[in-house]
This record gives structure tokens, C-alpha cells and sequence, in this order.
């Protein structure tokens, strides 16, 4: 049988169905079986391996999925691709579809019902790219026993994921990711493997899931606060920002005094700070926060 994943078959297959795409739920399917290979060979599936897929479409991935992997957990939304996805996928039998949006997901369930062989679960996926930033923070944050997610997203996105300090790109997403995970770009994907085409330019990320943080916090939620303040106007300094955004708890004098103590000059841009940097202002500070 031929790939899914291939601009005839995938042709064959929505013209057989009638189907219909919708922009709204960020439908670009693969039409590349490389592309494919390579995004699973850089999550580094094995047959010692689970996988959760976040939107199947026709099984272009989930096909591939299905090959390299023990088990596929597949979440798809759109009720139109139920009947599809069980013919084009009728030669696998360890693909598990849920008909479901992934921000509704009970996992705990998911667990309990296709994981109890304990082999490590990854998640995998060409993403609908409206919600990439949800999804992912919904895994990350829900901290699920997975090893690490592989991500088609857009480019300029995952490039915000994964960037360094001092860089253009880097904010209070890249440090909300990189609390959780250590991100990198694996390859940039160009257009012309989708149908439809996408107008962005799209790029694997692969998040390798840490066993704990890079830096011990005491009030997560006033630490991510206190970086997306950092960020609020990204030419205005350090001490510019902080002293907008705390104005009702912290007084100007505390903030110079907090700086002091914690040995980072005011006048720097949010952009220069590392994850420790804001992790030692946060945690000096939380004593203000009731
Ligand atoms: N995996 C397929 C491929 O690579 O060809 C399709 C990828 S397409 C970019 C995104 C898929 O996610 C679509 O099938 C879409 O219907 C589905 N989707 C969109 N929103 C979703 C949600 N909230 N939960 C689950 N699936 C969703």
C-alpha cells in the first residue's frame, strides 16, 4: 500500500470523501512521506515507544506513527475525519483514535486506559497552528509522564520557543517553555509539503521534557508574571517595566533595593536576563506579594 502521505493519494483520498478543508481547525495536511520520517526519526520513536498524536487529519503522520511506534494515541476534533481516518488506517490495529479536542482531554483517563504497559510516551504531531501555544502549555503545565513533544509549528514561533537570550526572538514564551522543557529548531520545512499550503513558513521543534526546572522558584505564578512584566514594552529598561506593572505592591524604593541585592543593574532590557537572572529577582521580590 502507498503512503498517505503523498499528493495523489491524499487527492484520492479527500476527493473520495467529499472532504472539505477547514481553515478554521488549521487543516494543512502533509503530502511529504520524508518530511514524515524525519520529524518521527528526530523524536526519536522506537518500537519501545508510545505516541500521542494532536490532530491526525487523514493519517498522514499517524500512518508513519503506527509503523515506527508500539502504540498511537490519536486526538482529532473534527468529527468528518472519523470515517476516514478508520479506512485509510485499517491495516494498523495499535492506533487508538479519540474523536476529541485536545484542550478537553482527560489524560489521567488516557493513561489508565492505553498506557499501562509503562513504555515512555511522546507526543507527536503537525499541529494546528491557531492553538500551538495552548497546546502546548497544556502539556507542559499539566506535567504529564511524557518524555518530550516533537512539533510542525511556524517557524517564527518555535524559533520564539526555543531562543537563547540578547536574540530578537526571545520573551516570556521562551522562558515559559524552557522552564519545562530544553527546545531546539530541528529542521525548517518549506511550504510546498502541505496541501493546502500554509501562508507561514513552518519548522520541527523538538522539547526534550526536564525532570525538574532549570531554577528553583517559590511562586511559579508570580515568576511567570514578573517575566511577562519584563517584556511588557521591550524597549523600555528593566526598572521601567517592573515599576508599571507592580506599582500597587512594590514601591520604587523597594525595587532599586531589589536589584541591589539581587546584583542586576536596572537599566537592563528584559531580553538580557537568563532564566536564573529573573528566577533570583522573582524569588527576592515574592516576600512583597501577599
Ligand atoms: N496530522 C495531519 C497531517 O500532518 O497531515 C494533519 C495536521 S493539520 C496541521 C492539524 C489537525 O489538527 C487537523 O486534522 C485538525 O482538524 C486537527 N485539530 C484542530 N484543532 C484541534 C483540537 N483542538 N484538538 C484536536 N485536533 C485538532
Amino acid at each position: 500500500m502507498k503512503a498517505i502521505a503523498t499528493p495523489k493519494r491524499t487527492k484520492e483520498i479527500l476527493e473520495k470523501y467529499g472532504f472539505s478543508f477547514k481553515k478554521s481547525l488549521g487543516q494543512n495536511f502533509l503530502i511529504d512521506v520524508n518530511i514524515l520520517r524525519n520529524i518521527i526519526h528526530n523524536a526519536g520513536i522506537t518500537k519501545e515507544m508510545n505516541a500521542i498524536e494532536i490532530g491526525p487529519g487523514i493519517g498522514a503522520l499517524t500512518e508513519q506513527l503506527a509503523i515506527a511506534a508500539n502504540k498511537v494515541v490519536a486526538f482529532e476534533i473534527d468529527g468528518r475525519l472519523v470515517p476516514i481516518l478508520e479506512d485509510t488506517l485499517q491495516a494498523y490495529d495499535n492506533v487508538e483514535l479519540i474523536n476529541q479536542d485536545i484542550l478537553k482531554a482527560d489524560f489521567e483517563e488516557v493513561w489508565e486506559r492505553y498506557f499501562k504497559d509503562d513504555k515512555p510516551v511522546k507526543v507527536v504531531a503537525n499541529l494546528p497552528y491557531y492553538i500551538t501555544t495552548p497546546i502546548l502549555m497544556q502539556l507542559l503545565i499539566a506535567n504529564l509522564p511524557i518524555s518530550s513533544i516533537t512539533v510542525m509549528i511556524q517557524k517564527e514561533v518555535a524559533e520564539r520557543m526555543a531562543a537563547a537570550e540578547n536574540t530578537k526572538e526571545y520573551g516570556s514564551l521562551s522562558i515559559a517553555i524552557q522552564y519545562y522543557t530544553e527546545a531546539k529548531v530541528k529542521m525548517v520545512v518549506p511550504k510546498t509539503v502541505f496541501m493546502p499550503q500554509p501562508r507561514v513558513d513552518s519548522a520541527v521543534l523538538h522539547l526534550e521534557k526536564r525532570a525538574t526546572p532549570p531554577v528553583t522558584v517559590e511562586d511559579e505564578e508570580f515568576f511567570f508574571q514578573l517575566v511577562q512584566a519584563s517584556f511588557q514594552q521591550r524597549r523600555k529598561t528593566l526598572r521601567n517595566n517592573l515599576s508599571r506593572h507592580f506599582k500597587d505592591i512594590l514601591s520604587k524604593v523597594q525595587i532599586e533595593e531589589g536589584f541591589e541585592r539581587v546584583g542586576i543593574d536596572g537599566t537592563r532590557r528584559g531580553e538580557s536576563l537568563n532564566i536564573q537572572e529573573f528566577a533570583a529577582l522573582a524569588n527576592y521580590f515574592k516576600q512583597y506579594v501577599i
